[in-house]
């Protein structure tokens, strides 16, 4: 007998689903991280774990950006979804049919992209252990191996801002940065900004995101002010819905356009490119329920021209590697990232966490996602 025909004990072969496990974990921040209507101090993560028959456990991240303003879910929501119904329907299923699977989840459940991400994300790390490859070779391979990463900048008092600039550019070679906008009238957020761009070291790059806060007459208004103090990318300027005026405005903008609250499914994409309503793609797996679904929206943006954006939902080095496995997979992903969760995170969950060096973070080669649980800090950090 050949040992080709030999049956192992634990047949490597056997993708099918055995168990879906979920957890709540609050990881604290290195500082307070305000966004448009919370302050975040820590961020609540949902860690799935996906065990096949063969032994394989993979695991995800379900996370939002500080809760459910942005989208609508929470970790709390998400476990719910999963424990009660994404779960009980995958079991026993093959793995290895990932696509039809989310195919069910999508018929089963609408919306929930959040925590569809999660399991979505874990089943592709089970994958990929199963077949001993990385998921950026599952997708087709990377075109690149590392992504610049832009830091976001908090809405604090001018001088920490200029100072968080400096050092964290010294410090870690961060050559783009974001400002938050949209809490203050329009005239003193310009300024504000404007204040900011010319205190800052010269050769760096500036976008501002606005969460959708201004109406057309502003943005018509304040984006030439915005542009003439130096800011060249515009994130979600008007809100999600209105792609007309995304549109025009893209029209009568130098700086570029971003979409992101507009962007959710594959189909805002293409209602978006359609529209002519962005010059770029703020792509997060979160909000578009994970990688199948990003690897989708990506070739739309390069069917259509449209670059991508690698953005975030604050994730640890999970979610980060699951982002830089589909982000560095996709051709169109040419207008950089803000993958910072790990440099924003206090600690991390995993014993090899993501690579930050120059300004970049860096694709791992590991099998899966190419990150290790660490059960001590899981642990440690689980809600009690
Ligand atoms: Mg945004």
């Amino acid at each position: 007998m050949t040992e080709a025909f030999a049956v192992p004990a634990t047949d490597a072969a056997d993708l099918r689903i055995r168990s879906i496990r979920t957890s709540i974990l609050d990881i604290p921040l290195v500082r307070p991280h305000r966004v448009a209507v919370a302050t975040l101090e820590t961020q609540p993560i949902l860690l799935v774990r996906v065990l096949l028959a063969n032994g394989v456990e993979g695991i995800g991240e379900g996370v939002t950006p500080g809760g459910p303003w942005w989208g609508g879910e929470s970790v709390e929501g998400m476990q719910a979804l999963v424990d009660r119904h994404l779960a009980p329907m995958l079991l026993g299923q093959d793995a290895g049919r990932i696509d039809q699977l989310l195919q069910q989840m999508n018929r089963s459940v609408a919306g929930a992209n959040f925590a569809k991400a999660a399991v979505d994300m874990a089943l592709w790390d089970a994958l990929g252990k199963s077949y001993g490859l990385p998921v950026h070779k599952l997708l087709g391979g990377a075109h690149r191996d590392r992504l610049p990463v832009a830091w976001a900048l908090g809405a604090d008092p001018i001088p920490v801002v200029v100072r968080e600039i400096e050092e964290t550019r010294a410090s870690r070679g961060h050559k783009r940065f974001k400002l938050k906008m949209g809490k203050m009238e329009p005239a003193e957020d310009v300024a504000r900004v404007a204040t900011i761009i010319r205190s800052a070291p010269s050769g760096v790059g500036f976008a501002v995101d606005l969460n959708g806060a201004w109406d057309q007459p502003t943005a018509r208004r304040w984006a030439p002010a915005l542009e003439d103090a130096g800011v060249d990318m515009i994130e979600q300027p008007l809100p999600r819905w209105n792609l007309d005026a995304m549109a025009q405005l893209r029209q009568a903008s130098r700086a570029r356009i971003m979409a992101d609250e507009s962007l959710l499914t594959v189909q805002d994409a293409v209602a978006i490119a359609r529209a002519g309503a962005a010059d770029v793609f703020a792509q997060k797996l979160a909000k578009s329920g994970g990688i199948s679904a990003v690897q989708r929206i990506g070739v739309i943006a390069e069917a259509c021209g449209i670059a991508g954006y690698a953005g975030t939902t604050i994730e640890t080095s999970i979610g980060t590697a699951a982002s830089l496995h589909a982000f560095c997979a996709q051709a169109s992903l040419t207008a950089g990232s803000e993958l910072f969760g790990p440099l924003l995170l206090a600690d991390d969950l995993v014993e090899n966490p993501v690579v930050y060096a120059d300004g970049d973070v860096h694709l791992n080669d590991g099998p899966g996602l190419g990150v290790v649980l660490n059960e001590q800090k899981v642990r440690k950090y689980t809600r009690g």
